[in-house]
């Protein structure tokens, strides 16, 4: 139970591959995905035996896992703010009708 909530957090997600993360700062690119990218350091690392490529795959998934709960997050966070503005424009027309 407690593991399932380190991944509500991408904080939880970076703390549990730190390896993978620490690599990744050797990337060429920032936003690298380390999916085939020129110059991943992550790949590298793996190519060289410093990292499983079973490791990799699994941060994969959980990045992705992770994308959806942040997606889903945004939806219900955009969903009660059009509440809240739906609420503030009610509250301003009873006020002007009076
Ligand atoms: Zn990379």
């Amino acid at each position: 139970m407690r593991e399932l909530q380190l991944w509500t957090t991408s904080e939880g997600l970076e703390a549990t591959f730190a390896d993978i993360e620490a690599l990744a700062e050797d990337c060429r690119f920032r936003d690298c995905q380390h999916q085939g990218e020129p110059g991943c350091a992550v790949e590298a690392g793996i190519a060289a035996g410093d990292l499983s490529g079973d490791r990799l795959h699994s941060y994969h998934k959980l990045q992705r896992e992770q994308q959806w709960l942040d997606q889903r997050h945004d939806a219900r966070a955009a969903l009660n703010n059009k509440r809240r503005w739906k609420t503030i424009h009610k509250a301003m027309r009873d006020r002007y009708k009076g």
